[in-house]
């Protein structure tokens, strides 16, 4: 068959065909297609689940690939911090069944908290990196880091960036899955990690490096014969293919895919008649040290020309005019100076990030801040569409660091000025994510802080993916459902107050209010659906009382109201979910909802 498929979903087909038997992750843009389009695929012999965070994940597919089973682990960059934890020790312990660990980078980075190179990892952990430069090529390679992973029984990386991910490719293949036989979990001593045999593990583990590197080279590859050499990787490739069109007999290029383990002498075949070596790669210099080292150890002198020196920006994405402008600053040749460069690039209006129109958190965060008005307090804030809360004019996040940090940060500053009322917000998805070990240790330690869950009921940012919250495994079917409130009671928090943001307004904040004056430790949940789950049955409208004191719009910043040239205030029907909230704003009776037919 051929299909047009998006990278993330060409690893998905590819790993089902290549007969993935366990498939597990947490949401993370860019990542969390894989997971999506293996859900379309059932075997008898093939299991898919969202799991409550990365570290599950790796370890729920580390215990099937010791039973023979295929699995794959996916997350994006952050997530691998989560699972850093088992990845390093699985490097030592070993796999039995192939375990790929899909990671998604996010140069730019357009949806993460931070840059971060996975590859960098792959040195870290001394494991192998398959790092593909298109879909077609990502969907060729899982087949063999599945072979790698069992060959040498090592969990194998498999580190892609948002363009890979995100970009479509026709590609041809056969969508027949290879069925393999799961020989079942043998107890040997060599699954228990012990001081003494993690020592000699470590040392297999070296061995295992050297021994890989030959037949890993085999995935990189050399184009051209001009002296000037250009090493790259992942899709940066495809800009410098770009960017030395109509010049290709001044270069070549070593395209590498595997970033590690690196091959000494394929490298140094490479470099032995180049006059200078350019090196292009998003991120981190991973590719530039290594190569660096290598030419080092051997005795070989050679211009360079990368990040190190300046050549290339270490943050930020890549394209094919900075990669032509790399080329223009190292080579003064005016011939690579881009027409539009990538400073001329046409320059679109920046868009305030906001909450959607009737997003319930924007609610939650008032009912908040209208209780807190007169009081000094730092609001902490997560990962999930609640980091918006720090957006004009809600205003009400302080901090955000990582998942589930809004708790725990909120204990630190607590414990260093306890003067200051801390108020911690997090999501629900993201409060089985790693905050519950927070509220334990609030508890525990007697910190006493005010956690606010905003309950959406559905991991938001990421598409609506389901969580124990909402009882719902992954294809909709019944799970068990785990109750907040009885998370919150069971670890000893007796202070809970349960709110509907949509309720009354003025209600609400009095509930908040009196709530904070004790000042125990104490957990509202705030619990409406995701505003795009829920069915419209209402909108609203500006009436001819309006005074177009245009209060609805500065306070809630609702994307729905606007004004007109003329400061007439108006809300659009289409975008209007109904929610009510603007109404509470409005002294002239001048909003007023409408049924929908
Ligand atoms: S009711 Fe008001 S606040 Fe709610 S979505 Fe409509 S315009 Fe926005
Ligand atoms: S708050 Fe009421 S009166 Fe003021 S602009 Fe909005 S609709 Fe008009």
């Amino acid at each position: 068959m051929k299909k047009v498929l998006m990278g993330n979903e060409a690893v998905a087909y590819s790993l089902f065909i290549n007969g993935v038997n366990v498939a597990v992750g947490y949401p993370g843009t860019p990542s969390t297609e894989v997971i999506e389009t293996l859900k379309n695929f059932q075997d008898d012999d093939f299991y898919v689940e969202w799991s409550t965070n990365e570290k599950v994940a790796l370890e729920i597919a580390a215990g099937a690939s010791l039973s023979g089973a295929r699995s794959v682990a996916t997350m994006k960059q952050v997530g691998l911090n989560v699972a850093a934890d088992p990845l390093l020790s699985l490097s030592v312990v070993g796999v039995e069944g192939g375990l790929i660990v899909f990671v998604a980078d996010d140069p730019g980075p357009h949806s993460s908290q931070t840059e971060q190179d996975t590859r960098n990892f792959a040195r870290f952990c001394n494991l192998p990196v398959f790092d593909p430069s298109s879909p077609k090529e990502a969907f060729e390679l899982i087949k063999p880091a599945f072979e790698i992973s069992e060959k040498y029984k090592l969990p194998v990386l498999f580190r892609m960036t948002t363009r890979v991910c995100h970009s479509n490719q026709s590609i041809e293949f056969e969508f027949k899955r290879e069925k393999r036989k799961i020989k079942g979990f043998e107890k040997k001593p060599d699954w228990v990690i012990l001081p003494a045999l993690s020592y000699i593990k470590h040392m297999e583990l070296e061995q295992k490096l050297q021994d890989m590197k030959k037949e890993l080279s085999a995935y990189n590859k050399v184009e051209g014969r001009g002296k000037i050499g250009i090493v790259t990787g992942g899709v940066s490739y495809f800009y410098v293919k770009e960017a030395i069109k109509g010049f290709e007999d001044l270069f070549s290029i070593l395209k590498i895919t595997v970033a590690h383990p690196l091959d000494e002498g394929f490298i140094l075949e490479f470099a032995k008649d180049k006059e200078m070596l350019i090196f292009i790669e998003e991120l981190d210099p991973v590719l530039e040290e290594e190569v660096k080292l290598i030419l080092f150890e051997n005795g070989r002198i050679i211009s360079t020309y990368g990040k190190r020196n300046g050549y290339v920006p270490f943050a930020g994405e890549l394209d094919v005019d900075k990669v032509k402008y790399i080329f223009y600053k190292v080579l003064s040749d005016k011939r690579f100076l881009a027409k539009n460069t990538f400073t001329d690039v046409l320059q679109i209006p920046k868009r305030q990030a906001q909450f959607c129109a009737g997003c319930p958190h924007r609610s939650s965060f008032l009912i908040v801040k209208n209780a807190t008005k007169d009081k000094d307090i730092i609001f902490t804030g997560d990962i999930g569409c609640y980091t918006l809360g720090f957006a004009k004019p809600i205003t009400t996040t302080d901090t955000c660091l990582c998942m589930g940090a809004s708790i725990t940060m909120a204990q630190g500053l607590n414990i260093a000025d306890s003067s200051k009322r801390v108020i911690a917000f997090i999501g629900d998805s993201t409060f089985f994510h790693s905050g519950i070990t927070g509220l334990v240790n609030s508890y525990y330690n007697r910190h006493n802080i005010t956690i606010c869950i905003l309950d959406n009921l559905t991991t938001g940012m990421t598409g609506f993916q389901p969580h124990p919250g909402t009882g719902k495994k992954i294809y909709g079917e019944e799970g068990r459902k785990v109750s907040i409130e009885s998370i919150v009671k069971g670890i000893g928090v007796e202070r809970i107050l349960l709110i509907d943001p949509y309720s009354d307004f003025t209600e609400n904040v009095d509930k908040v209010r009196e709530f904070l004056n004790d000042e125990e430790l104490g957990v509202i949940v705030f619990r409406r659906e995701c505003a795009n789950l829920k069915s419209r049955e209402s909108y609203f409208k500006i009436n001819k009382n309006c005074s177009k004191c245009r209060a609805c719009l500065k306070v809630t910043g609702c994307p729905a109201i606007d004004e007109d040239e003329n400061g007439n205030i108006f809300i659009d029907s289409t975008l209007c979910n109904g929610c009510g909230l603007c109404k509470n704003f409005c002294r002239y009776s001048a909003i007023e909802k409408v049924m929908v037919k």
